[in-house]
Protein backbone atom coordinates (compact mmCIF):
# COMPACT_ATOMS: atom_id res chain seq x y z
CA UNK A 1 0.00 0.00 0.00
CA UNK A 2 1.39 3.43 -1.02
CA UNK A 3 1.12 6.23 1.08
CA UNK A 4 1.88 10.07 0.47
CA UNK A 5 3.01 12.44 3.38
CA UNK A 6 2.54 16.19 2.64
CA UNK A 7 4.23 18.02 6.14
CA UNK A 8 6.20 20.60 5.89
CA UNK A 9 8.36 19.67 9.14
CA UNK A 10 10.39 17.64 7.98
CA UNK A 11 11.55 15.74 11.23
CA UNK A 12 8.25 14.77 11.61
CA UNK A 13 7.61 13.61 8.08
CA UNK A 14 10.58 11.35 8.15
CA UNK A 15 9.36 9.77 11.85
CA UNK A 16 5.71 9.46 10.31
CA UNK A 17 7.47 7.74 7.24
CA UNK A 18 9.89 5.65 9.36
CA UNK A 19 6.88 4.17 11.07
CA UNK A 20 4.44 3.10 8.37
CA UNK A 21 7.82 1.73 6.45
CA UNK A 22 7.89 -0.27 9.41
CA UNK A 23 4.38 -1.10 8.53
CA UNK A 24 5.23 -3.00 5.77
CA UNK A 25 3.59 0.61 3.44
CA UNK A 26 5.92 2.40 1.02
CA UNK A 27 5.80 6.23 1.73
CA UNK A 28 6.48 9.18 -0.45
CA UNK A 29 6.60 12.77 1.10
CA UNK A 30 6.95 16.09 0.00
CA UNK A 31 7.67 18.95 2.00
CA UNK A 32 5.72 21.74 0.77
CA UNK A 33 1.53 22.11 -0.93
CA UNK A 34 2.52 22.20 -4.46
CA UNK A 35 4.66 19.13 -4.52
CA UNK A 36 2.43 17.60 -3.06
CA UNK A 37 0.02 18.70 -5.30
CA UNK A 38 2.03 17.23 -8.14
CA UNK A 39 2.59 13.96 -6.49
CA UNK A 40 -1.00 12.81 -5.80
CA UNK A 41 -2.06 14.01 -9.35
CA UNK A 42 0.33 11.35 -10.83
CA UNK A 43 0.45 8.88 -8.11
CA UNK A 44 -1.47 6.32 -7.37
CA UNK A 45 -1.84 6.31 -3.51
CA UNK A 46 -3.86 4.64 -1.31
CA UNK A 47 -3.86 6.94 0.88
CA UNK A 48 -2.81 11.14 1.66
CA UNK A 49 -1.65 12.13 4.98
CA UNK A 50 -2.21 16.17 4.06
CA UNK A 51 -1.07 19.00 6.47
CA UNK A 52 -3.02 21.72 6.48
CA UNK A 53 -0.64 24.78 6.83
CA UNK A 54 2.08 24.46 3.76
CA UNK A 55 4.40 26.43 2.20
CA UNK A 56 3.80 27.26 -1.33
CA UNK A 57 0.01 26.44 -1.12
CA UNK A 58 -2.05 25.43 1.88
CA UNK A 59 -3.24 22.10 2.55
CA UNK A 60 -7.20 22.61 2.04
CA UNK A 61 -6.24 24.22 -1.48
CA UNK A 62 -4.38 21.15 -2.16
CA UNK A 63 -7.30 18.73 -1.26
CA UNK A 64 -10.05 21.32 -3.39
CA UNK A 65 -8.06 20.68 -6.06
CA UNK A 66 -7.61 17.17 -6.11
CA UNK A 67 -11.05 16.85 -5.49
CA UNK A 68 -12.21 18.91 -8.53
CA UNK A 69 -10.16 17.07 -10.28
CA UNK A 70 -11.77 14.08 -9.18
CA UNK A 71 -8.79 12.28 -7.50
CA UNK A 72 -11.07 10.74 -4.79
CA UNK A 73 -7.74 9.04 -2.68
CA UNK A 74 -8.74 8.85 1.01
CA UNK A 75 -7.27 12.09 2.74
CA UNK A 76 -6.38 12.41 6.38
CA UNK A 77 -5.85 15.84 7.55
CA UNK A 78 -2.92 16.60 9.94
CA UNK A 79 -4.01 20.00 11.53
CA UNK A 80 -1.77 21.55 14.41
CA UNK A 81 -4.58 23.93 14.90
CA UNK A 82 -7.64 21.99 16.82
CA UNK A 83 -9.90 24.94 15.85
CA UNK A 84 -13.27 23.24 14.64
CA UNK A 85 -13.45 25.99 11.22
CA UNK A 86 -10.46 24.22 9.82
CA UNK A 87 -12.00 21.08 10.46
CA UNK A 88 -15.13 21.71 9.09
CA UNK A 89 -13.64 23.59 6.25
CA UNK A 90 -11.45 20.50 5.73
CA UNK A 91 -14.54 18.01 6.00
CA UNK A 92 -16.28 20.26 2.96
CA UNK A 93 -13.52 20.13 0.63
CA UNK A 94 -13.65 16.45 0.94
CA UNK A 95 -10.96 15.03 3.84
CA UNK A 96 -12.45 11.98 4.86
CA UNK A 97 -10.62 12.27 7.96
CA UNK A 98 -8.49 14.20 10.51
CA UNK A 99 -6.05 14.20 13.19
CA UNK A 100 -5.08 17.03 15.67
CA UNK A 101 -1.10 17.37 16.07
CA UNK A 102 0.31 15.93 18.39
CA UNK A 103 -1.05 12.53 18.14
CA UNK A 104 0.56 8.91 18.88
CA UNK A 105 1.61 6.99 16.12
CA UNK A 106 -0.24 4.56 17.03
CA UNK A 107 -3.45 6.75 16.42
CA UNK A 108 -1.87 7.48 13.40
CA UNK A 109 -1.88 3.84 11.85
CA UNK A 110 -5.52 2.58 13.46
CA UNK A 111 -7.02 5.74 11.12
CA UNK A 112 -4.75 5.00 8.21
CA UNK A 113 -6.55 1.35 8.41
CA UNK A 114 -9.95 1.82 8.94
CA UNK A 115 -9.29 4.84 5.83
CA UNK A 116 -8.23 2.51 3.73
CA UNK A 117 -10.44 -0.31 4.39
CA UNK A 118 -13.21 2.08 4.23
CA UNK A 119 -12.09 2.66 0.47
CA UNK A 120 -12.18 -1.48 -0.51
CA UNK A 121 -15.61 -1.87 0.69
CA UNK A 122 -17.82 1.06 -0.07
CA UNK A 123 -19.65 0.28 -2.81
CA UNK A 124 -19.88 2.40 -5.54
CA UNK A 125 -23.26 1.97 -7.32
CA UNK A 126 -25.38 5.03 -8.78
CA UNK A 127 -28.80 4.07 -8.52
CA UNK A 128 -31.01 3.53 -11.83
CA UNK A 129 -34.52 3.62 -12.95
CA UNK A 130 -36.02 2.94 -16.13
CA UNK A 131 -33.86 5.13 -18.47
CA UNK A 132 -32.56 7.51 -15.91
CA UNK A 133 -29.10 7.10 -13.41
CA UNK A 134 -28.29 8.76 -10.76
CA UNK A 135 -24.23 10.14 -10.56
CA UNK A 136 -23.70 9.67 -6.50
CA UNK A 137 -20.46 11.22 -7.00
CA UNK A 138 -21.27 14.33 -9.40
CA UNK A 139 -24.90 14.75 -8.07
CA UNK A 140 -25.93 14.55 -11.40
CA UNK A 141 -29.42 13.06 -13.17
CA UNK A 142 -28.20 11.29 -16.58
CA UNK A 143 -30.46 10.05 -19.05
CA UNK A 144 -29.23 9.24 -22.84
CA UNK A 145 -26.29 11.52 -23.49
CA UNK A 146 -27.77 14.39 -21.21
CA UNK A 147 -27.18 15.45 -17.78
CA UNK A 148 -28.44 17.60 -15.61
CA UNK A 149 -27.27 18.11 -12.07
CA UNK A 150 -29.35 18.29 -9.04
CA UNK A 151 -29.42 20.14 -5.70
CA UNK A 152 -28.85 18.53 -2.56
CA UNK A 153 -32.10 18.22 -1.76
CA UNK A 154 -33.42 17.25 -5.18
CA UNK A 155 -30.75 14.85 -5.19
CA UNK A 156 -32.04 13.53 -1.89
CA UNK A 157 -35.68 13.20 -2.92
CA UNK A 158 -34.58 11.40 -6.17
CA UNK A 159 -32.46 8.95 -4.63
CA UNK A 160 -35.86 8.43 -2.13
CA UNK A 161 -38.14 7.49 -5.29
CA UNK A 162 -35.00 5.73 -6.87
CA UNK A 163 -34.82 3.43 -3.80
CA UNK A 164 -38.83 2.80 -3.36
CA UNK A 165 -39.65 2.22 -6.94
CA UNK A 166 -43.33 0.64 -7.02
CA UNK A 167 -44.16 2.02 -3.96
CA UNK A 168 -45.45 5.71 -2.84
CA UNK A 169 -42.96 8.22 -0.71
CA UNK A 170 -45.26 9.71 1.42
CA UNK A 171 -44.90 13.66 1.72
CA UNK A 172 -44.15 12.89 5.50
CA UNK A 173 -41.35 10.78 4.54
CA UNK A 174 -39.58 13.04 2.69
CA UNK A 175 -40.24 15.70 5.60
CA UNK A 176 -38.59 12.97 8.30
CA UNK A 177 -35.91 12.06 6.19
CA UNK A 178 -35.12 15.34 4.14
CA UNK A 179 -35.74 18.24 6.52
CA UNK A 180 -35.19 16.10 9.35
CA UNK A 181 -39.00 17.58 11.08
CA UNK A 182 -42.55 16.28 11.41
CA UNK A 183 -43.85 19.75 10.50
CA UNK A 184 -46.73 19.76 7.79
CA UNK A 185 -46.00 23.12 7.08
CA UNK A 186 -42.75 21.37 5.53
CA UNK A 187 -45.02 19.93 2.42
CA UNK A 188 -44.88 22.82 0.35
CA UNK A 189 -41.74 22.36 0.07
CA UNK A 190 -41.93 18.63 -1.11
CA UNK A 191 -44.53 20.10 -3.88
CA UNK A 192 -41.50 22.76 -5.03
CA UNK A 193 -38.85 20.29 -5.22
CA UNK A 194 -41.24 17.76 -7.09
CA UNK A 195 -42.04 20.17 -9.48
CA UNK A 196 -38.24 20.93 -9.92
CA UNK A 197 -37.53 17.44 -10.58
CA UNK A 198 -40.24 17.13 -12.90
CA UNK A 199 -38.79 20.38 -15.00
CA UNK A 200 -35.52 18.06 -14.91
CA UNK A 201 -36.65 14.97 -16.20
CA UNK A 202 -38.38 16.57 -19.15
CA UNK A 203 -35.52 18.54 -20.01
CA UNK A 204 -33.68 15.52 -20.36
CA UNK A 205 -37.18 13.70 -22.66
CA UNK A 206 -36.60 10.91 -20.03
CA UNK A 207 -39.62 8.62 -20.26
CA UNK A 208 -39.64 8.29 -16.32
CA UNK A 209 -42.47 10.22 -14.55
CA UNK A 210 -43.33 11.38 -10.78
CA UNK A 211 -47.08 10.75 -10.52
CA UNK A 212 -48.96 12.49 -7.24
CA UNK A 213 -51.04 10.00 -5.63
CA UNK A 214 -53.12 12.60 -4.07
CA UNK A 215 -53.47 13.08 -0.79
CA UNK A 216 -50.89 10.23 0.11
CA UNK A 217 -47.50 11.10 -1.89
CA UNK A 218 -45.59 10.34 -5.27
CA UNK A 219 -44.34 7.25 -7.17
CA UNK A 220 -41.94 7.05 -10.12
CA UNK A 221 -43.43 5.64 -13.29
CA UNK A 222 -42.02 5.16 -16.55
CA UNK A 223 -39.70 2.11 -16.46
CA UNK A 224 -40.12 -0.20 -19.88
CA1 LIG B 1 2.86 22.65 8.69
Amino acid sequence: MNILIVEDETGLAEAIGAILRREGYQTDIANDGQMGLQLALIGNYDCILLDIMLPKMNGLDVLSYLRVKEIETPVLLLTARSETEDKIKGLDCGADDYLTKPFSMGELLARIRAMTRRKVITPDINPRYGDITLDIKKGEILCGAGSVVLGRKEFQMMEMLISNAGQIVTKEQFVTKIWGSNDESEYNNVEVYISFLRKKLSMLHSTVQIKTRRGIGYCLDGAK
